[in-house]
Formats: C-alpha cells, sequence, structure tokens
C-alpha cells in the first residue's frame, strides 16, 4: 500500500546524517530535534503551539485528560473511523456517543451530530478520515452554540486545508481547541517508529498538554496532575525535520495518483470514487473506491493474483466491533456507515509509484469489473 523504502532512498543522506548527529549528541529523550520539529510544524501549520507525544492515539487521550473530561461525560464522534478515536473515550470511562456520516465524503453527518447532543455532551471529535478536512465551520458553529470542545483527529489529513465560508483557511487540526496527529510510518507525515503530536493555540491548555504528557509535573519531581509518560524521540524528530520540508510535495505526488485513478474509474457504473469535499483539499491518505453489484472480496483476491495490495479502511463500524458494542447502537442505527463498510476499498497511494503501476492497477481493476459485467 506504500513504497517507505524508496521513499527513503530519495532522502537517505539527509536521514543517516540527522540520525547519526543524534546518536553522537546523545540527546536522545527532549533534545534540541524535538524542540526544533516542533516549532517548525508549528509555523507549517500556523498553529500556536505544537506538543509531541508518542502516538497518535496517545495524544488523542492527552487532549481528553487536557480537556478535565470525567467519567459520565459524553464525547461525539463518528461510528465510520479507526477505533483509536473510540479507544481512548471508553479508556477514560468517558462515553462514546456514536454517528454517522456522509455517503460520500465520508465524514461526520452535521444533522445527525446535533441530534447526538444532550446535556452531558463535553465534545465533538470529528475525523479528517482518508486526508480531508470534516465539515469544521458547521461543527465549530454547532460547538459554539452548545458550548462544547472540538479535538480534531487529523492523523490521517495533516496538510491538508480547510476554507472558510469568509473566505479564511486553516490547516488540519488548528480549527477546533485542540488537533492531534499521528506519526505512524504510513501515514502521510511517517517516522520510523511511532509518533503524534497535539496542536493548539491555547497556551494554557498548551502548558497542560505538556504537563500530562510529562507525569503531570512542570517542575521535576513535582507531580501536579496525573500524567503520562508519552514522548517523541529525537531520532523520530529529526527524521521527520527532514520528510516535514517534503511534506507538500509528497501530497502533490499522492494527489496525482488520485487524479489518474479518477480518470481511469471514470464513468464505470461499478466504480465510485472519492468525492472531494467543495471546503477541503485532499492530501489522499487513502484513495477508497465504493463498489457496487461487485463480489469485493472476490476484486481484492483477483488484486492479490496480479501482486496489488488492496485494503478494507473499514470492514466494520465502531458499533458492530464486539468490544463497543452497545445496546443503543443495533445493527442498522448507523446505514450509511455500515454500506460503506461492505463497499469501500482502498488502493496503493503513495509518493512514489509510477505510471506503470498506476496502468498495472487501474487496468487490473477493470478487467476484473468488465469480466463481471458482462455475466
Ligand atoms: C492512525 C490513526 C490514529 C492513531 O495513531 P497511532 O499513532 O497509530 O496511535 C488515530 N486516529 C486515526 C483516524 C488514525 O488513522
Amino acid at each position: 500500500m506504500v513504497d517507505l523504502k524508496s521513499q527513503y532512498h530519495a532522502i537517505k543522506s539527509e536521514v543517516d546524517a540527522a540520525i547519526l548527529n543524534v546518536i553522537e549528541n546523545t540527546a536522545f529523550i527532549n533534545g534540541p530535534e524535538v524542540k526544533n520539529f516542533q516549532a517548525e510544524l508549528e509555523k507549517y501549520l500556523g498553529v500556536k503551539n505544537v506538543i509531541a507525544c508518542a502516538n497518535g492515539t496517545d495524544a488523542l487521550q492527552i487532549a481528553m485528560m487536557a480537556l478535565n473530561l470525567k467519567p459520565g461525560d459524553e464525547v461525539i464522534t463518528a461510528t465510520f473511523t479507526y477505533v483509536a478515536t473510540a479507544e481512548v473515550i471508553a479508556l477514560l470511562n468517558l462515553t462514546p456517543v456514536l454517528v454517522d456520516v456522509y455517503p460520500d465524503t465520508f465524514d461526520i453527518d452535521i444533522k445527525a451530530l446535533e441530534n447526538a447532543i444532550t446535556p452531558n455532551t463535553k465534545a465533538i471529535v470529528p475525523v479528517h478520515l482518508f486526508g480531508q478536512c470534516a465539515n469544521m465551520e458547521a461543527i465549530l458553529e454547532i460547538a459554539k452554540k452548545h458550548n462544547l470542545y472540538v479535538i480534531e483527529d487529523t492523523a490521517q489529513a495533516i496538510g491538508a486545508e480547510y476554507t472558510f465560508s469568509d473566505g479564511s483557511v486553516s490547516k488540519a487540526g488548528t480549527m477546533g481547541t485542540i488537533g492531534c496527529t499521528s506519526f505512524f510510518p504510513s501515514k502521510n507525515l511517517g517516522c520510523y517508529g511511532d509518533g503524534g503530536a497535539l496542536y493548539t493555540n491555547d497556551d494554557e491548555l498548551a502548558k497542560k498538554i505538556r504537563m500530562i504528557a510529562n507525569h503531570g509535573q512542570n517542575i521535576q519531581y513535582y507531580h501536579d496532575e496525573i500524567g503520562v509518560n508519552s514522548r517523541l524521540d529525537s531520532i523520530q524528530a529529526a527524521i521527520l525535520r527532514i520528510k516535514l520540508r517534503h511534506l507538500d510535495a509528497y501530497a502533490t505526488a499522492r494527489n496525482k495518483v488520485a487524479n489518474y485513478y479518477d480518470a481511469a474509474f471514470a464513468g464505470n457504473p461499478s466504480i465510485k470514487t472519492p468525492v472531494r469535499s467543495m471546503r477541503s483539499t485532499h492530501v489522499f491518505h487513502q484513495y477508497t473506491l465504493m463498489v457496487n453489484n461487485i463480489d469485493r472480496a472476490e476484486l481484492r483476491a483477483y488484486l492479490a493474483s496480479k501482486d496489488i495490495p488492496a485494503m478494507i479502511y473499514y470492514p466494520l463500524p465502531l458499533h458492530e466491533q464486539k468490544a463497543y458494542a452497545n445496546s443503543r447502537y443495533a445493527k442498522g442505527s448507523f446505514p450509511v456507515a455500515e454500506q460503506l463498510c461492505k463497499s469501500v476499498i482502498s488502493l496503493p497511494i503513495h509518493t512514489e509509484m509510477d505510471e506503470e503501476q498506476l496502468e498495472h492497477i487501474t487496468s487490473s481493476v477493470l478487467s476484473f469489473i468488465n469480466k463481471k459485467q458482462l455475466v
């Protein structure tokens, strides 16, 4: 699905030197690379504070801890997402409240979101799924009206830009109360291990986030809050500093792949290509098709026989996962998400794809589908 090796080879001399430099200086934890990376990411995003941490799931958990969310508080998120979003809500004994998504752009359904608000609702977690922003203008309006926090899960959308109706433009993760991201290797800005970060424009909140991520201490060995140990190590920060300089070029490369796929599949009645949001640019963390009247498992097996990986993100919505099953959410509660889980299939998309690979993938998909349409 991704080709991290070719991507590494394109920047190998820079990356190798940066890693050796960290080892030479032995500032493995909280060294200058981490501080410099945070500052450079702040500048790139146009946000006042970036606080690095150990992974994207930790970022979400730390965000909820920093906002003082307490057992019984309800947090609303989409049922069609990666599990991490709901996992931390449940781990902190908060109540995850799930809602359906839009069939075209896969982001949280605004009407459903508003209907899910109760007096116990404290926060909304929009997920910028697959690389484009959820409808942030509407979400921020609802949050303001009901006095709710907004925690953006931007693990899949770093660098995506959202345009408000007044023409102002913001980067994913910088619009809500806190933005949370992941630097997992296959993410658009991926390190060579685990990593994550929180963003916020609120300086007081940033202080609290820094403290919670560091055992709840401001002054060493004085613990004012119950915290966690969640750090980005210096080697990962050094790698991320280099890759951040290429992030926009990576997004351009991904968009080229998406455009190639779009053109190849245009007009095919069995394939629906990803719909671009009117308000957000797309950084194509995933290129996700919906197929209809096609046996998706058979398509996937056929592609595998041609050495083409394809993934199902995601095969089950959260409300149908055993760990999150809840009598409130019977099967059928969220028909859009349930239908998406049956019909989506993601094709390889990354920064190092060439025309020959794209030709092989699109012609294989089309030859399978066109054969099926004949019978
Ligand atoms: C990857 C991901 C996360 C979690 O990130 P980790 O670094 O793997 O913990 C959270 N939310 C979404 C939507 C993701 O894609």
